[in-house]
């Protein structure tokens, strides 16, 4: 039997007809470096949006699913894009500006983007590549920036504001389907080639109610949040479509993300909550450290993408910042778990709740499996590759060798679930703790040493700034631990001292013998530890 129900499609139009109208008063405020931050409210963002539709379809020609990409920071032009090329029915494709160039010109070559819209401040990375970028016909420039570095390019050139200008402020949206492409974001490649994930409309709405639950980051319109994350990173977690069904109001830092400029922000605008990875919250910490700020505003902060050292945790907590731990992945839109701890327990065992990868939602369903395709019960204690799937889980990646979407037997299973290359356990109540990536465990002996334990523990160290660990080859145990460890101005620890102290915390076999002190640990273009990188400058050979 059929239900009775209305079959509403699922689409990011909805959510800006909702934001736009029913919050039409929330704001993002957009930092500038100036004296005043940029204002525009969402039912600006509705109209803007509307006009930059009109733009792209009556002056740009663009038509069906064509993909319009950006390379933007975060800020109320990259939002009005998030709305009008998935609400006319196009694809927007977010580019991750901190990619190296070759991998920018494949990604833009294999979405094949029509349209480029850049922030001005951009183009000194855009102009050298455009003729490479042969797909591309327009590029549109918003915000300050020298555009005479386009002059003689072999595109049409656009700006922004005066392609809105004097458009209409309403646009006949046109009823999509909810499986229709909206927008695409390629993993930033951390372990491999980028690969392309291809969100649906239907994956985008179901996954900014997660987004907004309660027991995920449960804001309202009476907060504000500071969107550190990159909205080329997995559209920056999601937030910029959450708050539109919500109303909370976005504090923009554009391209302004070193440490001095995040402080003074947050003193100025007092948001509430803020998301950023965790070398972020570091760098952020060394700054307040160094020059004290009133961060009072501040509840509670996202901190995933990466491990949350417990170190970073406790000092935030002392500063009266609630940091929520979670995890996800480009292919999982990206939440896939959140550290709440479950009602009723004690404050001291909150914090072992709080430093777990955190609990699974409705939405996302999990399975751990072992190395010989076995599953794994949750029992808190057998350690397997997570496997996930759910509505806003990526089932194939976009455009393989024949054009279709393609399913690595590496990423997928069988029978269609996600395989993370994450490896952990799964409690009985449903909390996710990861032990490493399956690719940086470290295989000494036949048995595997996490060097997210290790780093965490090294870290808990006062004259540790940073440390990253990898295996190294290894003659009697197949591979060992190297730890790189970044040391705080005026340090004296050795060697010794830091094994020492790494003594007191982890099993004798599991201590690393090899180490070098290292100016600062290679990071991704999303922040994150490149373990790559270290593997190919401080250890012996290559393991990949
Ligand atoms: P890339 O794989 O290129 O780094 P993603 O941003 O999609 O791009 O990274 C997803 C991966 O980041 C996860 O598979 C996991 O290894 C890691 N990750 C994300 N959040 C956390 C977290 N809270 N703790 C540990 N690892 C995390």
């Amino acid at each position: 039997m059929l239900s009775t129900m209305q079959d509403v499609p699922l689409t990011v139009t909805r959510l800006l007809k909702h934001g736009s109208t029913v919050h039409g008063t929330s704001r993002i405020t957009t930092w500038t470096g100036e004296d005043e931050p940029h204002r525009r409210t969402f039912a600006e963002i509705g109209e803007r949006s509307a006009q930059l539709a009109h733009a792209l379809r009556d002056e740009l020609g663009v038509a069906d699913d064509q993909r319009v990409a950006t390379l933007m920071w975060n800020n109320a032009e990259h939002v009005e894009a998030y709305f009008a090329v998935p609400a006319m029915g196009a694809v927007l494709h977010t580019l991750n500006l901190r990619l190296p160039a070759e991998q920018l010109v494949w990604i833009v070559r294999h979405a094949a983007d029509r349209v480029i819209i850049v922030n001005g401040s951009l183009l000194p990375l855009l102009a050298p590549l455009l003729p490479q970028l042969t797909p591309v016909e327009h590029i549109v420039v918003s915000g300050p920036g020298d555009r005479s570095l386009l002059d003689g390019a072999d595109v049409q050139v656009h700006e922004y504001e005066e392609l809105l200008a004097g458009k209409p402020t309403a646009y006949d949206w046109p009823e999509l389907d909810e499986r229709q492409a909206a927008a695409m974001c390629y993993t930033s490649g951390t372990t491999g080639e980028p690969k392309g994930v291809v969100y649906s409309h239907r994956s985008i709405y179901l996954h900014s109610m997660q987004v907004n639950m309660t027991q995920s980051m449960g804001l309202t319109d009476e907060d504000t949040g500071l969107i550190v994350v990159p909205q080329f990173h997995v559209n920056a977690w999601g937030l910029p479509h959450a708050v539109f069904m919500t109303g909370v109001n976005l504090l923009m830092p554009d391209r302004f993300l070193q440490p001095a400029p995040l402080a003074e922000m947050i003193e100025r605008e007092r948001p509430t909550y803020a998301a950023a990875v965790p070398t972020i919250w570091q760098g952020l910490l060394a700054e307040l450290t160094a020059n004290p700020r009133d961060i009072e505003s501040l509840d509670q902060v996202t901190i995933g993408g990466a491990a949350c050292p417990p170190s970073l945790m406790e000092a935030y907590d002392k500063l009266g910042v609630r940091v929520c731990h979670a995890w996800g992945m480009t292919e999982t839109s990206p939440l896939g778990t959140v550290a709440r701890p479950p009602a009723g327990v004690s404050e001291a065992d909150a914090m072992g709740y709080r430093l777990t990868q955190g609990r699974f939602p409705a939405g996302v369903e999990a399975r751990l499996t072992g190395p010989g395709g076995e599953h794994l019960p949750w029992d808190g204690t057998s350690a397997g590759e997570l496997e996930v799937r759910g509505p806003w889980i990526a089932g194939a990646y976009y455009g393989g060798a024949d054009g279709e979407p393609f399913r690595p037997a590496d990423k997928f299973s069988e029978d269609g679930w996600l395989k993370t290359g994450d490896v952990g356990i799964i409690s009985p109540d449903g909390f996710l703790t990861l032990t490493d990536r399956a690719k940086d465990v470290i295989k000494s002996g036949g048995e595997w040493i996490s060097s997210v334990e290790l780093e965490n523990a090294l870290m808990a160290h006062p004259e540790v700034a940073e440390a990253a660990v990898v295996a190294v080859p290894d003659e009697k145990w197949g591979e060992r631990p190297l730890a790189t460890v970044v040391l705080k101005e005026g340090a004296t620890a050795d060697f010794e001292v830091l094994r020492d102290f790494l003594a007191e915390h982890i099993a004798r076999w599991q201590l690393p013998e090899r180490w070098t002190i290292i100016p600062t640990v290679p990071k991704t273009s999303v922040g994150k530890f490149d373990k790559k990188v270290i593997r190919k400058q401080y250890a012996d050979g290559e393991l990949d």
